[in-house]
């Protein structure tokens, strides 16, 4: 139903690349409106990261509508009858509207259709079936604005139904309630997702990884995790899942120091302590390499750093780690032990994170010409050189490092 609400004041809605996606659609006389995340971000002043429509044209059409207008269109779900336009380098997800006939609990198949209220019958909650004219009017069919601003996730029509249709919707449902929803559920939504959660199992690693990473990073993630925890779902989800303690421990801490949150560190803090089996988390989630390798290495003992100590020592301790495994360190370290001295792991954290390493000052080169045979020795010798240098809070410069080899090796002689 035409709404009395208007977006018109969106930014998004009047940049030049948004603008000329709309002529294209003019032109070739398809209606179009704005729908999804881009809407319901609006309406809540929350940050727009993508644009979704919807469209009366059938993706062959969507298609020659945007090449008429010299704009590039990407099948990238054709199957669904989903089209990227590519507009000044801006995406914009174009999916012609449709009704998904049938489904198997992880994908649909699709018949398009006219008809834009069946259109939103088959998105998955109302806050996600409201959609924007282009001059920013919205249509709201089913209600979406009232549960949107109430920042109530609530699922069209039959939640059981719908999430046996697909049962990403489970994680999509914590997800936007910890993303809109305040961190609060609806009841019924919450117990059909329990009822259903055998259904996670069949979901492929890479969605279960792109929905639960949003979450992870979300501004109310504490209660949902909580609750997810409480209805046996997340041990469901993550082989190795520990407890919540120190994810707690974590998001406060990363709240309190005013830092982004991070949804690799977030995961790690879930996971066993110790040194947990990664590789069963890493192939239900089809982790990335890099994001099995940094969790690894979060986990290796080898690499624990004290903090609490001077200055000179925290430096010595964190030259030769990544930056970024010495900051994980220590804010998993904080994490475990939330009765520690705050301040000795702020203090850690803020040198870390300003400190200018400084280049070490010798090369092979130079222990090649101070004498030592080519070989493996030169490492050797380099890298004592560096322990000696580092033990010397790096103060040695060349000079001092070239004569410390010299008596290193009469000594070693
Ligand atoms: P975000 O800001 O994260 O992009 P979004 O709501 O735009 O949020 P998308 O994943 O981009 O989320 O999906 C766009 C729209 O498509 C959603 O708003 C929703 O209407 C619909 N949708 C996406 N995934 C599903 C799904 N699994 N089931 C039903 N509808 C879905
Ligand atoms: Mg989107």
């Amino acid at each position: 139903m035409p709404s009395d609400r208007t977006i018109a004041h969106a930014p998004w809605l009047k940049q030049p690349s948004t603008l000329k996606l709309l002529e294209a659609f003019t032109a070739s006389g398809g209606r179009v409106r704005f729908v999804g995340g881009c809407v319901r971000n609006t309406l809540l002043q929350e940050t727009v990261s993508d644009i979704d429509l919807a469209t009366d044209l059938e993706p062959q059409q969507v298609v020659e509508c945007l090449e008429a207008s010299g704009l590039k269109a990407v099948p990238t779900g054709l199957e669904h009858g989903t089209i990227t336009a590519v507009v000044d380098h801006h995406p914009f997800e174009v999916t012609t509207l449709r009704a998904d006939v049938s489904t198997d609990g992880r994908r649909a198949t699709v018949v398009f259709t006219k008809d834009w209220h069946q259109d939103a019958l088959r998105r998955d909650f109302t806050m996600n079936a409201i959609y924007a004219d282009p001059d920013g009017q919205l249509f709201d069919p089913l209600g979406g604005v009232a549960d949107a601003l109430e920042r109530r996730v609530i699922f069209i029509g039959d939640a059981n139904q719908r999430l046996r249709e697909d049962y990403l919707r489970i994680l999509r449902f914590f997800r936007f309630g910890a993303q809109y929803g305040a961190g609060h559920v609806d009841e019924a939504g919450l117990q059909a997702c329990i009822a259903n959660a055998d259904g996670l199992e069949r979901l492929s690693g890479e969605r279960i990884q792109s929905e639960l990473f949003k979450l992870l990073a979300a501004a109310s993630v504490l209660p949902i995790v909580k609750l997810m925890a409480d209805a046996r779902i997340l041990p469901r989800l993550l082989p190795g899942f520990h407890s919540i303690a120190m994810f707690e421990a974590l998001a406060a801490i990363e709240q309190e120091a005013g830092r982004p949150p991070d949804p690799v560190l977030r995961l790690s803090a879930l996971l066993a302590g110790g040194s947990p089996d990664l590789d069963p988390l890493a192939e239900r989630l089809k982790l990335p390499n890099v994001v099995k390798a940094r969790l690894t290495a979060a986990f290796d003992d080898q690499s624990k750093i004290n903090v609490y100590t001077d200055e000179n020592e925290l430096k010595r301790q964190f030259y030769d780690r990544p930056p970024e495994l010495v900051t994980d360190k220590i804010l998993l370290a904080w994490a475990s032990n939330p009765q520690g001295d705050d301040l000795a792991y702020r203090r850690a954290l803020e040198i870390a994170e300003t400190w200018d390493r400084p280049t070490f000052p010798l090369s092979g080169t130079d222990v090649l010409s101070a004498g030592v045979p080519e070989g493996s020795e030169v490492g050797q010798v380099l890298s004592a050189m560096k322990q000696w240098w580092i033990y010397q809070d790096f103060a040695p410069d060349r000079e001092a490092l070239l004569s410390e080899v010299r008596r290193y090796l009469a000594g070693s002689s």
